[in-house]
């Protein structure tokens, strides 16, 4: 049964409809759906309680804060399995303090994971830190990467003695993934969880698409002082 709705779009004044239905003898994502029924099968033959044993609770020890892009799958480059890894990733991985969004996925896992280790991922050639760099972008994204704009002020001697623009840009990833440390170790929950003896250690990772290994920035923040 094809469902009909009608919803103000984020545009004053503006409404959409939408019809919400099953697409009879559906041919769509097929390849998707065999994919994952095949994940799942083979899960199960290699460990018939892989899923049964997760079903009901979970209790990964890290939280990943990484970027969307599609070329970072988070679990898989760290070997972690389903209910290992906390996961929130956004476009060029930022942890703003005014962000709902990112501040629930930290809440829970402080206050309810009780995660030990949460790693601030980014990666080297992220096209978010490199759109922050230039002019004509409009709508969320641009109001989204400011940030790393700031960060670019605030480093912008040593960044702009880097000839190589490529080098430079990377610098600039390094740099955005230590600020968003900054950002994840001197919120609330992480500091009152620290202040009632709760081990946390946020730590700055850098992630390199041509070899798939991450360096670590040596960054690590273990308590406030
Ligand atoms: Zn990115």
């Amino acid at each position: 049964m094809p469902v009909l709705v009608t919803l103000d779009t984020n545009q004053p004044g503006e409404e959409v409809a939408l019809e919400m239905k099953a697409y009879p003898g559906s041919k769509m994502l097929d390849q998707l759906k065999a994919n994952n029924r095949a994940w799942a099968e083979g899960k199960v033959a290699d460990d018939t309680a892989f899923f049964s044993r997760h079903e009901n609770h979970q209790s990964p020890e890290y939280l990943w804060i990484g970027c969307s892009d599609s070329r970072v799958p988070a679990n898989e480059i760290v070997g972690l399995a389903p209910g290992e890894l906390f996961v929130h990733r956004n476009v060029a991985n930022q942890a703003p303090p005014s962000d709902i969004n990112y501040r629930s996925v930290l809440q829970y896992a402080v206050t309810e994971l009780k995660v030990k280790h949460i790693l601030v991922v980014g990666h080297y050639g992220c096209g978010g830190v490199a759109a922050s760099l230039q002019d004509g972008l409009s709508g969320p994204v641009d109001q989204w990467i400011d940030p790393i704009r700031e960060v670019y002020k605030q480093h912008r001697a040593d960044l702009d003695k880097v000839e190589d623009e490529k080098e430079r840009l990377n610098r600039l990833c390094e740099l955005n993934v230590m600020r968003q440390v900054q950002n994840v170790a001197s919120d609330k929950y992480v500091r009152d969880a620290w202040e009632h003896g709760q081990e946390i250690n946020v730590h700055g990772w850098v992630y390199n698409l041509g070899d798939g290994l991450v360096t670590d920035l040596d960054v690590t923040v273990s308590h406030s002082s």
